[in-house]
């Protein structure tokens, strides 16, 4: 990586998940036009890419293609941010589903849930090797770079295995998702750890759920990583105190990014760290 990269830390905004509500937080935003102008303000305040959820008409996480395009459409009218499309927005979404907004949109970034897990003490959340590899392959005829999302160290060891098997090729980047119940708790020791398995040539993001939230963002700055913010992982700003936008949580990565003597990464940085087209 060239020199006056080494020092940028990239903000992903993930404004809105599968699950949050406006009962757990009236500011989160659910609709293609609220989720673009979210966008938009955290593009403002520093956020270079935009990791993306739909919701349908009742507000539950869905993968429909026509609120992808849309949101898509409105925000690239708005700013240039890497659009990462979610492939795991709906648990009972069918392997097709969840990737065909992929081969319509031709994303810069979309999440590779590289494993399966128990979800939330409630749900199966079910990424089946034959769904990997193909989701794999798509993304590779489609020019999507995958973002390897880690729920635990397992699913490090399938991202080196599909390396191996060229079912994903180039420098890999990964995020961790830590606090996730039933997975890797969101702990400094957690993410030193996982950090420690992936190739040296990999770039990669963390951020913690809930509570797990400052410190994991404090961290990963400290330790040269990117961070990802937003209600789809938090909707508290501070103890008792709810986010009043998905913008002010940018902000604050921000001033952090800065007071640690380091740049916030634009979305030109962003695609030359991550290889993007
Ligand atoms: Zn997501």
């Amino acid at each position: 990586m060239s020199n006056d990269l080494k020092n940028k830390t990239i903000i992903t905004v993930a404004t809105t998940g599968a699950w949050p509500t406006k009962d757990h937080n009236p500011n989160i935003p659910m609709t293609p036009e609220e989720i673009a102008n979210d966008v938009y303000e955290c593009w403002k305040a520093g956020a270079a890419v935009a990791h993306l959820h739909m919701r349908d008409d009742e507000g539950k996480g869905t993968m429909n293609t026509e609120k992808f395009a849309e949101t898509v459409k409105l925000i690239k009218e708005k700013c240039d941010i890497v659009i990462n499309l979610t492939t795991s927005g709906d648990l009972n979404a069918t392997d097709e589903t969840r990737q065909a907004h992929l081969k319509l949109l031709k994303p810069e970034l979309a999440s590779y849930d590289c494993g399966s897990m128990n979800w939330m003490h409630n749900a199966l959340f079910i990424n089946h090797p034959k769904f990997l590899e193909d989701l794999g392959y798509t993304m590779q005829e489609y020019g999507v770079k995958p973002e390897i999302e880690i729920f635990d160290a397992g699913m490090i060891y399938n991202s080196l295995y599909y390396q191996k098997k060229g079912v994903l090729k180039g420098s890999l980047h990964y995020q961790f998702v830590l606090g996730a119940a039933g997975g890797t708790a969101a702990t400094v020791e957690n993410l030193v750890y996982l950090k420690g398995l992936i190739p040296k040539d990999s770039t990669w993001s963390a951020l913690g759920i809930g509570n797990g939230h400052l410190p994991i963002m404090l961290a990963a700055i400290a330790m040269g990583g990117h961070v990802r913010v937003g209600m789809e992982d938090n909707v508290y700003y501070a103890k008792g105190k709810l986010a009043e936008s998905n913008a002010e949580l940018v902000a604050r990565a921000a001033r952090i990014i800065n007071e640690a003597n380091k740049e916030v990464a634009s979305p030109a940085d962003a695609r030359r760290i991550l290889g993007l087209k």
